[in-house]
């Protein structure tokens, strides 16, 4: 037994169980240096491991190798096999090598896998085997991570399988690449490509691998390499392609030129924009102190370098425009935006853009000079507008606000007033006899009146908010903030009648025109300033009737009275205007024959929308207003024409009675008025009021009535007995006719005591040569009683109503009233 231990060539020894040696050679001796026990060479951990394999080996009768046994110095390690004696189950052969430079190198390159490890794993890269002799992959896990494989999923053995999931565009490319790869080529060492993930996007792969085994006859034995997911930097890469594509697409657009000065260095370096820009050739050189700063406009030169040196020294960025002058002569504005940094290695840098704005430059000044041209127009026409509206707003003559600027004002001025809690007083000014001057004296005589009026009126604003405006002709109107204050308006309105009374000398002549005022108040709060004006113009209207020279406060019962007075008035005047009257004939026949013996014209209104009007619809109005002389004589004209027109249609009418009021007859014109007309002495006649011969003092009425008569115009008192003038007096003036007045014939056939009033008047007449008309007469029996007594004419609606002038011809030639 010893002799074959000592045949064996490594440490062999014989124990027992309890591993007590029984025999050993002499490298085992060695190896126990007089240690009795196998086990007491091991670690307690070790010795418990020999132990159970012992048991086993015991046990099972086999053989147990490959013990990796740690000896007690902890540095050094043994190997051990042991086997079963075959002659003797007690007894077990164990041979021994030292592994502990076996074990060093292991641990060594254990420790080297693992910084390998954690470097790959750090990197994420996963690291890929492919055993070409055998065609199989070894795949590490972060390489199933990065294409999202489980750990245990199984992967594709054949290279075909993979090749599936590349990117179709990278596909063919990647097979020549990993051919090359294998092939040594060292170009294609590193590659990359896109794979498909399992969830189903494209990651990119950076691949670097090289063949690291060779069969002897150079065939590719280990391919391998790591895989490295590339994806975020490949988008990032992208962007930036992305964006540089932009930033050169919008630089050649804008046509901005790029530049980057090193001023350690003196270069600097353009972009080809910049050469394009200062239209130079791409060779040429650019440097600092160089080509542009000899383009640069030599007054702008300082303010450029002053700017440059100024930011740059601080490192900020910057803005200037500055000229240049190009090589062609030409001169073009810059505008540059520069950054000024230092590099990594220290440089102080500047980088910046240029770009042209001429264009802009030009159009800018341009349009300045557009602009201030605009505004020197602008100006002018503001001036013109002003004076425009100045004048649009104001009596050329006085210069005083007009109406049109009153009706503008009003709401300011009432808003003024509501805003103060104060009233407003409008005084409504009516130059007295204005039209007497201006008549007598000439339109300049009335011009210096009117200035001579706002004059007067300007002077009397005192008040902030006070406000003067000429209304009409010789109408003015002053408004004043109210208080209360009834008698100061009074004091006020005395003082402008005493001024405007005042006489101004025109020509040497002195002048003297009066005034009237009318004044209306309204407290504060809702002021209707347009029914202010209208109340002072009402308050005016009474001055003015009661006698001039005088101011009325608008009293409040009147108004209904004078507006509808005053809108009927201003119809009236329209009426006139558009020929609006006419006259109605009422026949007048002999008390004896019925004949026809003449008519009286009646006036009428021919209203558009109020229709036929007789005269107690508008006489008083017309009386007022002083239209009625024109009314009368305009009757007369037309009476006049109506009755050549009977004649030429063969009826006879041998007389027309006209109505003339006592306006009329004290017109100075009349005579001149008469003379245009032409008629046959005799078939003209004037009926006259009986009130009219009341003042026998006039003048004037006795001259036209002595005028009247030498035109063969006879003369009838109307209304007889209606008016208290004596029958003496009245039958003093000689007239033609009496007319009886209806009231008085109207009793005639009942009572026998108005019988014989009205008999004595037929028997005064008849004794005076006067004629007598009765009026009113509307039954047969009154035609009858009258006859009797002795009455000449007859006339009233018994015999003929009052009628058209178309309807005279008919009723002419039936001659029906004789029948009834
Ligand atoms: P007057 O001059 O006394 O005219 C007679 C009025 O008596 C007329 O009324 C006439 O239509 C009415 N009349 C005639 N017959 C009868 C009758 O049988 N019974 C009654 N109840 N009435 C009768 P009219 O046309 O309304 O005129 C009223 C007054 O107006 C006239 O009274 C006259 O004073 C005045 N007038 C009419 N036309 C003119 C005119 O052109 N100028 C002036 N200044 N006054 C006129
Ligand atoms: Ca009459
Ligand atoms: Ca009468």
């Amino acid at each position: 037994m010893a002799d074959l231990l000592g045949a064996v060539p490594s440490a062999a020894l014989v124990i027992d169980v309890r591993t007590a040696v029984r025999a050993a050679n002499a490298t085992a001796h060695a190896l126990l240096n007089g240690a009795g026990h196998l086990s007491s060479l091991f670690t307690p951990a070790c010795r418990a491991q020999f132990a159970a394999a012992l048991l086993s080996a015991s046990a099972s009768g086999e053989a147990q190798h490959g013990l990796e046994l740690e000896r007690e110095d902890g540095k050094t390690w043994i190997m051990g096999s042991l086997a079963p004696c075959p002659d003797d189950g007690d007894l077990f052969v164990v041979t021994l090598s030292d592994i502990t430079s076996l074990k060093n190198r292991l641990a060594t390159c254990e420790a080297s896998e693992n910084r390998w490890h954690s470097a790959l794993v750090g990197s994420s890269s996963g690291v890929w085997e492919y055993r070409a002799d055998l065609d199989q992959w070894y795949c590490s896990d972060i390489w199933r991570q990065i294409r999202g494989i489980g750990p245990d999923e199984p992967i594709p053995s054949e290279t075909d399988a993979w090749l599936e999931r590349i990117h179709p565009e990278d596909r063919e490319r990647v097979a020549h690449c990993v051919d090359r790869q294998i092939a040594g080529d060292p170009d294609y060492m590193t590659f990359d490509y896109r794979e498909l993930h399992r969830d189903g996007h494209y990651i990119w792969i950076e691949c670097r691998g090289a063949c690291i085994e060779r069969a002897p006859n150079g065939r590719p034995l280990r391919i391998s390499g790591t895989d490295t997911d590339i994806t975020a930097r490949k988008q990032t890469e992208e962007r930036l392609t992305h964006l540089s594509r932009r930033l050169k697409v919008a630089l050649e657009v804008s046509r901005v030129g790029v530049f980057e000065a090193d001023f350690d260095l003196g270069t600097s370096d353009w972009d080809d924009g910049m050469f394009a820009l200062y239209g130079v050739e791409r060779k040429e050189e650019v440097k600092i102190g160089g080509l542009w700063e000899s383009m640069l406009h030599p007054e702008d030169r300082e303010h450029v370098f002053g700017e440059v040196q100024r930011h740059v020294a601080n490192l900020l960025p910057f803005s200037d425009e500055y000229r240049v002058i190009l090589r062609d002569g030409s001169t073009h504005y810059i505008r540059s935006r520069t950054l000024p940094f230092i590099d990594s290695d220290g440089h102080r840098k500047m980088i910046g853009a240029n770009w042209d704005v001429t264009g802009d430059v030009v159009l800018h000044r341009e349009l300045e000079r557009a602009k201030t041209l605009a505004e020197a127009r602008n100006e002018e026409l503001e001036e013109a507008k002003a004076r425009i509206e100045h004048i649009a707003l104001h009596d050329y003559l006085t210069d005083l606000p007009n109406r049109r600027y009153l009706d503008q004002m009003l709401d300011r001025i009432v808003a003024d007033c509501d805003e103060r809690g104060q009233g407003l007083a409008a005084l409504h000014i009516d130059l007295d006899r204005f039209k007497q001057v201006n008549d007598t004296l000439g339109h300049n005589a009335g011009d210096q009146m009117l200035r001579h009026a706002a004059r007067v009126l300007r002077d009397a604003m005192h008040h902030n908010g006070d406000f003067v405006a000429r209304i009409g002709g010789d109408e003015f109107v002053f408004l004043t903030a109210y208080d209360g204050d009834d008698d100061a308006l009074a004091v006020m309105a005395e003082r402008l009648i005493a001024e405007l009374r005042r006489p101004i000398v025109f020509e040497g002549h002195e002048c003297r025109a009066g005034a009237s005022i009318g004044i209306a108040l309204e407290r504060d709060g809702n002021i209707d300033a347009r029914q202010l004006l209208l109340n002072a113009d009402i308050a005016l209207y009474h001055a003015k009737n009661a006698g001039r020279n005088r101011y009325e406060f608008f009293c409040r019962d009147r108004r209904h009275q004078m507006v509808t007075a005053h809108r009927l008035a201003d119809d009236l005047l329209r009426a006139l205007e558009k020929d609006e009257f006419v006259p109605h004939y009422q026949f007048q026949f002999c008390a004896r024959s019925l004949d026809v013996v003449g008519t009286e014209a009646l006036a009428r209104w021919q209203h558009p929308e109020r229709g036929l009007l007789a005269p107690a619809e508008f006489l008083a109005v017309a009386e007022e207003i002083g239209v009625v002389a024109q009314i009368d004589g305009l009757l007369l004209q037309k009476a006049v024409a109506d009755a050549a027109r009977w004649r030429a249609e063969g009826l006879r009418v041998p007389k027309v009675s006209v109505n003339v009021s006592t306006r009329r007859l004290h017109d100075p014109h009349l005579t001149q008025k008469l003379a245009v007309l032409s008629f046959e002495p005799g078939s003209v006649s004037f009926e006259l009021l009986e009130s009219i011969f009341l003042d026998e003092s006039d003048e004037q009425a006795r001259a036209n009535l002595a005028h009247i008569r030498k035109l063969g115009i006879g003369i009838e008192i109307d209304d007889f007995g209606t008016g208290h003038a004596s029958i003496v007096s009245l039958l003093r003036i000689g007239p033609d006719s009496l007319k009886i007045d209806r009231e008085l014939v109207r009793g005639v056939a009942r009572s026998p005591e108005q019988r014989r009033l009205v008999g004595s008047i037929i028997d005064i007449g008849r004794s005076l040569n006067v004629k007598i008309v009765a009026e009113g007469v509307e039954t047969r029996d009154q035609v009858r009683v009258l006859a009797k007594l002795g009455c000449d004419v007859l006339q009233g609606y018994g015999l003929a109503k009052p009628m058209g002038m178309e309807d005279t011809f008919a009723f002419l030639r039936a001659e029906s009233w004789r029948a009834a």
